[in-house]
C-alpha cells in the first residue's frame, strides 16, 4: 500500500503556538504541509503551493488552524456520573456522594465506557490530548486508543481501599503494570497521580517522587483546592500542604499542581522556586464553592498555567474553550486588571504551555516541523464571529466549542465538519451509547438508595 499523498492545509489564519515565540504565532494566509502524520513544512501559503505543487490541497478558508487543545486535568470516566451530586461543597461531594457510589460501581467496564463518553465530548470540542486521573487506568488507556486520541494517563495513588486497589502500595504496583502493558503506544504517556495531600501519606509521596525521577513520569496532584484542606493540614502536620510537599521533594518541574486555589504569597513563591505547573480548573472551583485561584499573581510571578475541566461530576462540562474564557475573565476581574492573561498568551496556555507542563512538547502542543499533526480548525464564517480583526482574540473571547469544525490527530481526520469520522471511534461510541442506558439505571438506583 502506498502512503497517502501529502496534504497542504490552507486556512485563512494559522496560529502555530511555536515554542520559541512569545505569542500565538499568528500567520495570516499561512499553510501547513502534512506528510505521514507529521508536520513537514509551514509557511506562507504562496510559498508552500509553489514548493509542493502535487500535494492535495485542503481549503480551510474562513477557518483558524491551530494546535489541538490540551485538557490539563480531568477524570474522564466520571462522565457517567454527570449531574448526580450538584450544589455540594467538595468535602461533602466526595465523602457523601462520589466515593460511596464509586465504591459500588467502578470497574474496568465503567471506566472504559465513561472515558469513551468523555473522549467523544472532548474531541467535538477540539481537545486532542487530556491529562487523566482515575481508577483502572488500563481501561482509560484502551478507551483513548479506541477513540484515536492522545492522553497522559494518570496512575492513581490513594491510601483508601477502593474497588481498584487496597491502598497506595497496591495502586503503585497496579499502575506500573498498566504502564508496562502499553509500552510503545505512541498515543499514550503515563503519569503518577497521587490524589491529594489529605489522601496520600508521606511515605507514599516519597515513593511517587522516586518513581517519577527514575521513570521520567510527570506527577499530577490536587493541591490547595479548598480552605479546609489547608486548615486541616496545618492542624495535622503543622504546615500548609505545599510546605509539606516541599519537604517531601514533590515540588519540581514535573509536577502539575491541580487547582491551587488557596495560595498565598509564600505558596506562589514555592511554585516559582520549584518551577511547578498549575492546572487551573475555574468552573469546578466555582461550582464546588472552593474559590477563585489567584492566577493573575501566579502569571505575574512566572508560573506556567494551563487549563483543566476537572471531571464531569463537578463541572459538569468538558468544554475547554468555555473553561479558558471563564478562567481568563476571572483572572482579570478578580485582580481588577484587564491586561492580565492576554489572548495570545491564553491560546498558548491550552496548547504549548500545557504540553510543556506534561513533558509531551517534543511530540505535540504546537504546529512545528517534525511534530505530530495534531490540529483543529475553528470556523469563523458564521454571524457570531464576523468580522475577524484578530482570530486569536476571537478564539479566546468569541468562540464556543460548537465552532470547532475539524480535528486531526497524527494528520488523520478524527472529526470532520463537526462529525466523528474515524470508523473505529464511531463504532466505539455506538457500542457505548447502548450500554450507557444500563449505567444510567444502575447509578440512578444507587443515587435513589442514598449511596
Ligand atoms: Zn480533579
Amino acid at each position: 500500500m502506498s502512503a497517502p499523498n501529502p496534504q497542504l492545509l490552507l486556512p485563512s489564519w494559522l496560529a502555530t503556538a511555536a515554542e520559541n515565540l512569545p505569542d500565538a504565532g499568528l500567520l495570516p494566509e499561512g499553510a501547513v504541509l502534512v506528510e505521514g502524520g507529521t508536520i513537514a513544512a509551514i509557511g506562507p501559503a504562496k510559498d508552500l503551493i509553489g514548493r509542493f505543487p502535487n500535494a492535495e490541497r485542503v481549503d480551510l478558508s474562513g477557518h483558524l488552524l491551530m494546535p489541538g487543545l490540551i485538557n490539563l486535568h480531568t477524570h474522564a470516566a466520571m462522565s457517567l456520573m454527570r449531574g448526580i451530586a450538584d450544589d455540594l461543597p467538595l468535602e461533602r461531594w466526595l465523602q457523601e456522594r462520589i466515593w460511596p457510589i464509586e465504591g459500588h460501581i467502578v470497574s474496568p467496564d465503567f471506566v472504559f465506557d465513561g472515558t469513551v463518553v468523555a473522549a467523544h465530548e472532548m474531541l467535538l470540542g477540539g481537545v486532542t490530548l487530556f491529562n487523566d486521573m482515575y481508577f483502572f487506568p488500563q481501561a482509560s488507556a484502551r478507551a483513548v486508543l479506541a477513540m484515536g486520541m492522545r492522553a497522559v494517563v494518570g496512575l492513581p495513588v490513594i491510601e483508601l481501599s477502593t474497588p481498584y486497589a487496597t491502598g497506595a502500595a497496591d495502586c503503585l504496583r497496579k499502575g506500573l503494570e498498566c504502564r508496562d502493558m502499553f509500552r510503545g503506544e505512541e498515543a499514550l504517556q503515563f503519569a503518577l497521580a497521587p490524589h491529594a495531600p489529605y489522601t496520600v501519606s508521606d511515605a507514599s509521596f516519597r515513593e511517587v517522587v522516586g518513581l517519577s525521577a527514575e521513570l521520567g513520569m510527570s506527577i499530577s496532584c490536587h493541591i490547595h483546592e479548598t480552605a479546609q484542606e489547608v486548615n486541616d493540614s496545618i492542624a495535622q502536620y503543622g504546615m500548609r500542604p505545599l510546605a509539606r510537599l516541599e519537604q517531601l521533594g514533590v515540588l519540581n518541574p514535573d509536577l502539575v499542581a491541580v487547582h491551587a486555589v488557596h495560595c498565598d504569597a509564600r505558596d506562589i513563591d514555592r511554585l516559582v522556586k520549584y518551577d511547578v505547573n498549575v492546572a487551573h480548573c475555574p468552573h469546578s472551583n466555582l461550582k464546588l464553592g472552593s474559590g477563585i485561584a489567584p492566577i493573575a499573581a501566579m502569571l505575574a510571578a512566572g508560573v506556567r498555567v494551563g487549563i483543566g475541566t476537572d471531571g464531569s461530576a463537578s463541572n459538569n462540562r468538558l468544554d475547554l474553550l468555555e473553561e479558558l474564557r471563564s478562567g481568563v475573565l476571572l483572572a482579570k476581574g478578580s485582580s481588577q486588571n484587564a491586561a492580565v492573561w492576554p489572548a495570545h498568551q491564553a491560546l498558548r496556555s491550552v496548547t504549548i504551555d500545557a504540553a510543556q507542563a506534561l513533558g509531551v512538547n517534543r511530540t505535540t502542543g504546537s504546529l512545528e516541523v517534525g511534530k505530530s499533526a495534531d490540529m483543529i480548525s475553528i470556523n469563523f464564517s458564521g454571524a457570531s464571529t464576523q468580522p475577524v480583526y484578530d482570530p486569536v482574540s476571537h478564539f479566546v473571547y468569541c468562540s464556543g466549542r460548537d465552532l470547532v469544525a475539524d480535528v486531526w490527530i497524527r494528520g488523520q481526520y478524527v472529526v470532520r465538519k463537526r462529525q466523528v469520522v474515524s470508523e473505529a471511534a464511531r463504532r466505539t461510541v455506538e457500542e457505548v451509547t447502548v450500554r450507557q442506558a444500563l449505567w444510567h439505571n444502575s447509578i440512578g438506583e444507587l443515587v435513589k438508595a442514598g449511596q
